[in-house]
């Protein structure tokens, strides 16, 4: 289903030219009056749908897909990224705090909303009236929220070993007094794995404790008479590396936006994702410096050569990291070109003296492909040191956010 806003998106249709010098040369709708001149995301629409169509076929039948777009779904946009999963028949979210789940609702976003994080009851109103779910994340916070006395719909977190949220796997009593509080509708009960994205034999113990004691959590409470509501313990690496076990939904961040949170780690089954997102900026400036001269801050960088520069337009204000300085690479014509000097707030400089024919406002492509050539997320995030998931969620508001259908 295609959706035309004209602030937000446009439609880019591949040139279909014999020759194209730029390789990323688009045709822009020509509605779109906000055509990007600086620093910009690109969201691939299909390839998000695609990401959510290859979990819908491997998870187990009776699992459905929680989409997670907390932290503005990983940097891709949480209002178009909810619409387009509504669109696919997602209508499970999770978010991270109230403000995001208000968001969602205030943008017509159907469905559950989850939120995973802590909320003040002084806000059950706020959750009440958009039709927000509610983590209870130990026995004091359901105790606290119950005593209000107003009917909140609730998912139940239970800690197996993370440590951080949840109430106590092992505290059975708390458990069945937070099943007894009167005004909870208890949509959910679950918990969150520490070390499933790791393939060492140890850390897959641990994970495999950590699901059985939740699991002989649920048997206890059958026991005890309970009614179980739905089930959920695995995030992406959870769904990745054990897709067997059996739950109600899986909580899904990183891999629907089609990334890998760091690039050595091995999943089973392989699945072929594809990468939503794409970082690209535009060249402002271009000039010749001689032999031995400095560029930017700090002086750090000292010219081995007469070399042509060209001056990029987006920076670590724009969420680019800065410690990719000297030690990363961008895509102009299809050819990796080095990033030189420390990178400033709002511009950067590349080395363009081996690429031919640039010009002012070619298109320089931070994150995602051109031609045979790609730069990962998995790559700048591990040389960065750090995962996907902090690089993408903290790509900043600057950037404007082109959804393509
Ligand atoms: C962020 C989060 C997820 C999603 O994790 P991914 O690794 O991005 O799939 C799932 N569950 C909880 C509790 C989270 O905080």
């Amino acid at each position: 289903m295609k959706e035309f806003n004209t602030e937000q998106s446009v439609i880019m249709v591949e040139s279909k030219e014999k020759y194209i010098p730029n390789i990323d040369n688009i045709l822009i709708n020509k509605y779109c009056i906000n055509y990007k001149d600086r620093a910009w995301i690109e969201v691939n629409m299909d390839n998000l749908k695609y990401n959510i169509k290859t979990f819908q076929k491997i998870l187990p039948e009776q699992c459905s897909i929680m989409a997670v777009v907390k932290a503005n779904a990983y940097g891709h946009g949480s209002i178009q990224v909810s619409r387009m999963l509504n669109n696919v028949g997602v209508y499970d979210f999770a978010v991270a705090t109230i403000d995001e789940g208000i968001k969602l609702r205030t943008a017509g976003i159907k469905g559950n909303i989850l939120i995973l994080g802590y909320t003040s009851p002084n806000r059950i109103g706020q959750l009440i009236n958009f039709d927000l779910s509610q983590t209870v994340v130990d026995i004091e916070h359901a105790l606290n929220l119950d005593d209000l006395g107003k009917t909140l719909k609730v998912h139940i977190k239970i800690n197996t070993g993370m440590n951080r949220l949840g109430e106590n796997y092992f505290n059975l009593s708390e458990i069945e007094k937070i099943f007894s509080c009167k005004n909870f509708k208890i949509q959910g009960i679950f918990t969150h794995l520490s070390v499933a994205d790791s393939n060492e034999k140890k850390d897959v113990e641990y994970t495999k404790n950590q699901i059985n004691k939740f699991y002989s959590l649920i048997e206890q409470l059958k026991y005890k008479n309970i009614k179980i509501p739905k089930i959920h313990i695995q995030s992406s690496y959870g769904v990745l590396n054990y897709p067997n076990i059996k739950c109600d939904y899986a909580r899904l961040g990183i891999a629907i936006y089609g990334v890998l949170s760091h690039e050595n780690c091995i999943v089973e089954p392989y699945l072929d994702l594809k990468p939503v997102l794409m970082l690209k900026s535009r060249i402002a400036l271009i000039r010749t410096i001689n032999y031995q001269e400095s560029i930017g801050y700090g002086n750090q960088y000292i010219s081995p050569r007469i070399s042509k520069i060209a001056v990029v337009s987006i920076g670590y204000g724009d969420g680019y990291p800065r410690s990719l300085s000297g030690n990363s690479e961008v895509l102009l014509n299809g050819c990796r070109v080095p990033i030189i000097g420390r990178i400033c707030m709002d511009q950067m400089m590349i080395d363009i003296t081996d690429i031919r024919s640039v010009k002012r406002g070619d298109i320089v492509t931070l994150i995602g492909s051109q031609g045979n050539e790609i730069i990962s997320a998995e790559e700048l995030s591990l040389k960065a040191k750090t995962i996907t998931n902090e690089l993408l969620c903290r790509l900043s508001q600057r950037l404007e956010r082109i959804y393509i259908y």
